[in-house]
């Protein structure tokens, strides 16, 4: 316990004892002025604050701790509805992929080749989804980009290398994690070729933004604008190199079960006995998706090599959007229900209450993604007013949802075809 002596001396500055600046004796023998010990007390604070951030420097993740397979899937499980197989290839793929970048340091001829992967299905199915909640179990900095917006170099446009910008904007610019990101691109279906045959003229959308992808996903070094855009001569670019960068392609392949069907020698057109066979058929053949119907829709054969890891996603039936609704860790419904309960309120829908929404987002045609706005449309009024009334519970049934969006005349935001 520290203790006055009167007329003692600081050990360690030697100042003598003073109203202004008294001297302890801290241990036998050893005295500390007041400004010593604070010295002290900084120096000590300072060193742990430092050493508290090396601890999290070393815990971020390392390709040591990646989960396995099986851990992916159950946490992707716990987000997205259904798609089992593309969530084990996914899975697997993700896991070997971070395997790999664990082994580039050792010394063998056994050089493994990254997996980047192409998930084809409908909009709105979950593909996005997928990579976004991959990405947030491994803490890895992750981006999407939307094919569409990509030209070739000299065209009006976001140059190629500007995707890796967005890569590098969600990491702060850290070039070391940016490298081992992942890069969701969606859409690219959209810079198929337009026909089988290459053109003489240049192909501004379609096959030379392939040939430019193709350099990414390659893995090579690429010269990335910092502030993204077009590329400026002043700006200087940052190198960052794509090899251990994953890429995730996403498209719907409007129209591709065509191919599948041509090559499986069946026909789509006429061959279930109604327009619901005909559906489930048209569904049932996506599975069957190979490389070689992405090449007959006008990917470049390149590209696809480069996309070793081919998946295809189901489409959402009325069961599954039901699920979507209450199921995953964030469905809307739980999020709605705890926004409720911090106003001290407690919210339940009735089951015809959400056979109704789903039935709704079908009739739509918004899918999944429509869940969200028409929830968003039957709670509004509710929202409003709950928080400043005494209820301690609100119930939403069938008929307050039908009310509410006859009353938002949510027919102006259908969708057509
Ligand atoms: P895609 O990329 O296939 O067009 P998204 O992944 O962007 O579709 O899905 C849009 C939204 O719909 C998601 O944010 C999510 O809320 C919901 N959703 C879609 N599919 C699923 C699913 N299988 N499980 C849970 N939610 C889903």
């Amino acid at each position: 316990m520290a203790k006055k002596e009167s007329g003692s001396r600081c050990s360690m500055c030697g100042v003598t004892d003073s109203p202004s600046n008294p001297v302890v004796t801290v241990l036998d023998g050893l005295n500390l002025c007041t400004d010593c010990i604070k010295f002290i007390d900084d120096a000590r604070d300072s060193e742990l604050g430092r050493r508290k951030k090396d601890v999290s420097v070393k815990t971020e993740p390392e390709a040591t701790s990646v989960p396995k397979p099986r851990e992916i899937k159950e946490f992707l499980d716990q987000y997205i509805i259904g798609q089992d197989e593309a969530k084990k290839y996914l899975s697997v793929a993700v896991y070997n992929h971070y395997k790999r970048i664990n082994q580039a340091s050792q010394d063998d001829d056994v050089d493994i080749e990254k997996s980047n992967i192409i998930l084809v299905g409908p909009t709105g199915t979950g593909k996005t989804l997928l990579a976004k909640t991959i990405a947030r179990l491994l803490n890895v900095p992750f981006t999407i980009v939307d094919a569409t917006v990509l030209t070739e170099a000299g065209y009006v446009g976001e140059d190629i290398e500007s995707l890796l910008t967005r890569l590098l904007q969600a990491c702060d610019y850290d070039v070391e994690q940016a490298e081992r990101g992942i890069v969701f691109i969606d859409e690219i279906d959209k810079i198929a070729r337009k026909s089988d045959n290459p053109s003489i003229t240049r192909d501004v959308s379609g096959e030379g933004v392939q040939q430019g992808l193709l350099k990414l996903l390659e893995g090579s070094t690429v010269l990335v604008p910092p502030n993204g855009g077009r590329k400026h001569p002043e700006q200087k670019l940052i190198p960052v190199d794509t090899k251990n960068i994953l890429f995730i392609c996403g498209g719907a392949f409007d129209g591709i079960e065509r191919k599948i069907a041509s090559r499986l020698n069946t026909h789509v057109v006429g061959y279930g006995h109604d327009e619901a066979g005909r559906k489930r058929q048209r569904e049932n053949l996506m599975r069957y998706v190979m490389p070689q119907d992405l090449k007959s829709f006008g990917l470049i054969p390149e590209i696809i090599g480069r996309l070793p890891v081919l998946t295809s996603l189901e489409p959402l039936d009325k069961a599954a959007l039901r699920r979507i609704l209450v199921e995953p860790k964030n469905a809307i419904i739980r999020q709605y229900k705890k926004m409720f309960l911090l106003d001290g309120v407690e919210l339940e829908f009735t089951d015809d209450a959400l056979d109704l929404i789903v039935d709704k987002a079908i009739e739509y045609k918004l899918g999944a993604r429509g869940l969200r706005s028409i929830v968003e449309t039957i709670m509004v009024d509710a929202m409003y007013d709950v928080p400043s009334s005494s209820i301690s519970k609100f119930t939403v049934d069938a008929e307050y949802v039908a009310r509410q969006l006859e009353k938002a005349n949510f027919e102006k935001t259908k969708m057509t075809d």
